[in-house]
Order: C-alpha cells, then structure tokens, then sequence
C-alpha cells in the first residue's frame, strides 16, 4: 500500500524559458476550481479504498507557494481525512523563493507542512536573467530568509548547471554562496532543454554561451566536490544532505516504492500499475479520474526499474537484498555487463553490493540505459 503522495499544482507566475513541467499562467482565477477538483480525485480515488497513512507528502508543480496557503489547507485537510498523514511525516512543499513570505511560510507551517524545496536555480543575476527566471539573486535570498524566520530549518535547495553564459567560475561562486547558507539538503540538475522551449530558440545547441559537455561534466565534478567539502553527503546522483535530511519522499521512487499521484499530469504507481492525469488543465477539470497513460507494470520492467534506480543512489544495490526481493541473482543475469562496466571503473563493488563510481554517477544516464 503507498505510503506517499505527490500532489501536483500547476499554478505559477511567470513561466520560465525552460519549463517543460505541467504548468499554467494567468489562470489565477481558476485556483479555487483546481483545488476544489484535486479534494475530490482525492476523496473518490481513496474512499472505500484500505490504505495505510502517508509518510510523506509532496506538493509539488508548477509552484504550491504561489497559491494561497488556505487553499492548499482544503486539499491536505482531505488527504488527512482519506488517507492519514503519520505523526512524523515528511511534507514538503515546493516553491520559488519570491513567493515567499514570512506569514504565507506561517500558514504552511500551520497546515502541517515541514519542509520547503526552493528553487533558487542560480545566484547569478545575469544567469537567472538567461534562464528568464522572474527572481533576481537577492530576492532568492530574502525568500530563505522569509522561510527561515517563520521557523523552517528542513530547507532544501535546487540549483541548475549548464546554464546559459554560465562559466565554472560563476558554477563555483553559485556552489559557495548556496552553502554558504548552511541549509541541510542541495539538490543540483544539468539544464535540459525542452525541443520547444523560448531558451532553446534564444540560445540554440552550440551556441558560444551554452556549456558543452565537457564544461557541464567538469561543473558536476564540482558540485559533487564542493558538497562534500561543506559538510553534505551525497546519497543520489544529483542530491546531496547532512545526515538525517535526506528526502524520504524522493527515496519512494528511487527504492521503486509504490505512490498516489493526484492532480493535473500527476502520475502513481499504484496496485503494480504506473498512470498518469491528464496534462491538459481543461481536461482534467472535466476528467479528473481519466488518464492520459496506464501500465501495467510486469516482473520484468520492476526489475529494470529497480536496477537503474537503485543504481542512482550512492547506497547502491545490495545484491542479496535484490535476490530477495525481485528473485533475480544480478551477477546470473548481468555478468557480462556489470564486469564490463566495472573495467571501465563505472561500477564498484563492496561488501556485496554494486554502486556507481564518480564517474559513473557522472556518465549515469548513458550507463543506466544499458540495463532497459
Ligand atoms: S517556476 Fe518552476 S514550474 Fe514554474 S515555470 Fe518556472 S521552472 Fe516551471
């Protein structure tokens, strides 16, 4: 039974030039609508359903600090009521760092939410400009301020590399000041760019002021080393935490744990089975309990699943444990592989369980796919 839920709200006030989420803009009239229809999905999808209270929560989008906090009050008094919240649950809520104001962080906390995830990008001004975020470097700082006077100490932070006009020395100033802040969890992603999107048009592949691969591959060096050296530890690819603060929600995917996904382009993974809401925002107003894509999710997919995301984390794949628990000897089935990976110092082993190496958390997405 899923012991987390991912509640998706698609509301923000300006969209980036990157942005490929399910998002909407100047559409602040229908929130109330949205919310009203994300409390029902909840009571419909969960009512005479047997469930077991949630671990984690994660309002996520879009931006859940644009909203107003009452509004976000209804949908989490709701999963209260359906599906129980535990005592010591995570709930995170995501938000840029200009929505937020020391009585709108109040009111989060009085709903119950104990943990920000902000998306700060860069401390650049010029970059965050490229990027066309609508926050400048010191409203990003005052947004942490806000949230901390309110009381929040679980603050993670989001930064983005491979930026447009974005140099190591810039990555490295970014790097420095974001842990300067001496907040307990970073999460770091390479930029992608969606075929559609203002930035790509603005700055096509190859242009003088995109990083190439290499410069990216050096400021991933960078992050990893510059983390560790403030005191984090790394437990995925791309997110980092002192101890005791990594996210228990995000662990959910990668240890291939079942979730509820509710709300526009949500997606769960429910009864072995992955669906997804429908992305267009009308549509899912109209059918909120259609999807957009169903699957069934056989042995042999799980098993995939779990090998590339297991891999992900530094905690690695215990190879006992994975028999156990998916009836699959790893070494049986991918000896050839895993050897070959390992010459090619892209794995390690220790203590009977397979990890990736620098470089192979470096070179992940290439080396992960060979296991699909
Ligand atoms: S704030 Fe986040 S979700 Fe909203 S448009 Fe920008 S990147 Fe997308």
């Amino acid at each position: 039974m899923p012991k987390s839920a991912y509640i998706h709200i698609p509301f923000c006030a300006h969209k980036c030039d990157f942005c490929d989420f399910a998002v909407v803009t100047n559409l602040e009239s229908r929130i109330p609508e949205y919310c009203q229809t994300v409390a029902k999905e909840i009571r419909e999808r969960l009512s005479n359903k047997e469930s077991s209270s949630l671990d984690t929560v994660f309002y996520g989008g879009g931006t859940p600090g644009y909203i107003d906090p009452q509004e976000l009050a209804q949908i989490h008094q709701t999963l209260i009521e359906y599906a129980g919240i535990n005592k010591n649950a995570e709930v995170t809520l995501e938000t840029t760092p200009n929505a937020i104001t020391v009585e709108k962080a109040s009111a989060w906390r009085d709903i119950g939410i104990n943990r920000l995830s902000i998306g700060i990008e860069s401390v650049n001004d010029h970059e965050l400009t490229a990027m066309g975020r609508d926050h400048t470097r010191a409203q990003a700082l005052l947004g942490v301020k806000a949230a901390q006077e309110a009381g929040f100490s679980n603050i993670a932070i989001d930064l983005m590399y491979g930026l447009p006009e974005q140099t190591l020395d810039s990555w490295q100033t970014c790097l420095e000041q974001t842990l300067s802040l001496g907040l307990p969890h970073l999460s770091a992603y390479a930029l992608t760019l969606a075929t559609n999107s203002p930035l790509l048009r603005r700055y096509p592949l190859g242009s003088p002021q995109m990083p190439d691969d290499d410069l990216s591959a050096s400021m991933y060096e960078m992050l990893v080393d510059t983390a560790l050296k403030a005191g984090l530890e790394q437990y995925e690819v791309s997110n980092f935490a002192r101890p005791g603060f990594s996210s228990r929600h995000n662990l959910t995917y990668w240890q291939n744990d079942e979730y509820y996904g509710f709300g526009l382009s949500a997606h769960r993974y429910v009864d072995g089975t992955r669906s997804h809401n429908w992305r267009s925002f009308n549509r899912y107003l109209d059918d909120y309990l259609g999807h957009e894509s169903l699957e069934v999710i056989d042995r042999e997919t799980r098993v995939k699943e779990a090998i590339i995301l297991g891999l992900r984390t530094t905690a690695g794949i215990n190879l006992q444990e994975f028999e156990t628990s998916y009836g699959v000897n790893l070494l049986s089935r991918f000896g050839e592989k895993i050897a070959e990976f390992t010459d090619q110092q892209l794995f390690y082993s220790s203590d009977n369980t397979l990890k990736l190496t620098r470089k192979g958390m470096l070179l992940s997405n290439l080396v992960l796919t060979e296991f699909v």
